[in-house]
């Protein structure tokens, strides 16, 4: 059967400004098809396989035939398939054609809308599309040329009385504001210009029709953006939240459900997430039961992969009756109490008179720093590999680390040169482990903050205030 195809809109760039039901769709895909301009912080909770077709201006990695053609295929082996577009699928962006072609090969289809950057992207920036006082109407037009070379009508657009947005018109701004000014509209208009609307590297400048071009060469704004003209723009100032980590671009950890990211964008910061190293479990031989012995628990996620696989084999934590489970430290055993299992001990290297046998449990390189002096086993659940990182550190005023293995993950996965940069940068560390960690690693602008979030913002208000 032909798998159901939904061309969702992805909003124009904050995962949170994603619909309910693109959401619903996301989780219930195979595969997610996505495009450059989706953020991609948005894809890393979901399990679908994702492919990325996004198009960079002059280098068309894949050409819309082609993904006309994935999506039919895709479908065609039984696939969900979640279509995902910046902004709405069907303002620009070729969704209509997309839907159309799906249409003519009787693949079903629906279309989950979005949030449009045209509107959504220029509130972000403080700027209502409409306004009783400036603009009774809006006009969203391509500053794209056609391939056919059809100009645009400028005649028409310069006497618009409502607010003009282009979108991908950067290229064309020069021509843009000529054209405007040439077909009678005031040097004077209000014009504005916003770059990567709602997502954490967003920025935005405005001018006039006269002056806006050099304002945009030397600020370097450049694709993607909207170019907004009309009175609206001079609510900008007005308009603009003014909350306390306002302009401050923070890095952390990337974690579902991020309570820590929350709290920091609530307060106006701009976040954005580094990668956190790769779990893959591995493949291992479970001990004997019947004869009883010590687990030592190194950590829980290697405990939770010994858990999964008990019950593939039909029994659960019932199987270990007969055994001594110990802690290697408090989160550990922490965190097995949650799972409704209390430790029997903590872990003490000195102790040398463990049931045997002994066994240890944890992540693959993790267990080869543990030299016990009783004899013990060795029992690697998973592999936790490093991700390379490739951020531009230079675009954030901190990092904030709320634990020590979020320090080595990020360092690790840096270059030698982002390592050096890193060693330079501010960073917060929730809590004396996690200082520790940053020390270790040589960074030497560290602040360590009590863990909890309340006490992350203030401090970052206060290392910030301007
Ligand atoms: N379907 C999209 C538009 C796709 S056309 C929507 O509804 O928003 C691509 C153009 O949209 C870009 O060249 C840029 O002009 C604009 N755009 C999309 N997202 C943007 C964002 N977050 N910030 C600024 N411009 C954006």
């Amino acid at each position: 059967m032909n798998g159901l195809v939904s061309l969702i809109g992805a909003g124009p760039g904050n995962p949170e400004l994603l619909t309910l039901l693109g959401k619903r769709r996301l989780e219930e895909a195979d595969v997610i098809v996505y495009d450059r301009l989706v953020n991609p912080a948005m894809l890393a909770p979901y399990a679908a396989e994702k492919i990325d077709v996004g198009k960079l201006p002059l280098h068309h990695k894949v050409s819309q035939y082609q993904i006309n053609d994935m999506l039919v295929d895709l479908s065609k082996a039984g696939k969900r398939v979640a279509r995902l577009k910046a902004g709405d699928p069907y303002v620009f962006g070729r969704g209509g054609e997309e839907g159309q072609y799906l249409s003519k090969n009787k693949i079903p289809f629906e279309v989950v809308p979005g949030l449009t950057s045209a509107i959504a992207g220029l509130a972000a920036a403080g700027i209502p599309i409409t306004h009783r006082d400036f603009a009774s109407s809006f006009h969203v037009i391509t500053g794209h040329r056609k391939s056919n070379g059809k100009e645009l009508d400028w005649e028409n657009i310069a006497h618009q009385e409502g607010t003009i947005v282009f979108l991908m018109g950067m290229a064309q701004l020069p021509t843009i504001t000529q054209e405007l000014m040439a077909h009678g509209m005031a040097d004077t208009t209000p014009v504005a210009v916003v770059q990567w609307a709602t997502h954490w590297k967003q920025r935005a400048v405005s001018s006039d029709l006269a002056n806006i071009v050099k304002l945009v060469e030397e600020t370097k704004i450049t694709s993607p953006a909207l170019i907004v003209v009309g009175g609206v723009v001079q609510l900008m100032g007005d308009l603009q939240p003014h909350q306390p980590l306002q302009g401050l671009h923070l890095l952390i950890p990337y974690k579902q459900d991020s309570k820590l990211c929350n709290a920091l964008q609530d307060e106006g910061a701009a976040v954005n997430f580094f990668d956190r190293r790769v779990k893959r479990p591995l493949a291992f031989d479970l001990p004997d039961f019947n004869a009883g012995g010590t687990l030592i628990v190194i950590d829980f996620a290697a405990f939770h992969y010994f858990q999964e696989r008990l019950l593939t084999m039909g029994i659960d934590n019932r199987a270990l009756t007969n055994w001594k489970l110990v802690a290697c430290n408090h989160i550990v055993k922490y965190r097995l109490q949650q799972d409704g299992l209390l430790a029997d001990e903590l872990y003490d290297p000195q102790k040398l008179d463990y049931q045997r046998p002994v066994v240890f449990i944890g992540e693959k390189t993790a267990l080869t720093s543990y030299k016990p002096a009783i004899k013990a086993d060795y029992l690697a659940t998973y592999q936790s590999e490093t991700v390379d990182q490739s951020i531009d550190l230079n675009a954030f005023h901190g990092i904030v680390f709320p634990s020590s293995a979020a320090v080595a993950d990020l360092y690790t996965g840096c270059t030698s040169d982002e390592q050096e940069l890193m060693r330079h940068m501010r960073c917060f560390a929730m809590g004396q482990t996690v200082a520790d960690e940053c020390q270790k690693r040589g960074l030497q602008n560290v602040i360590e903050v009590k863990p909890s979030y309340d006490n992350v913002i203030q401090t970052v208000r206060k290392v910030f205030a301007r």
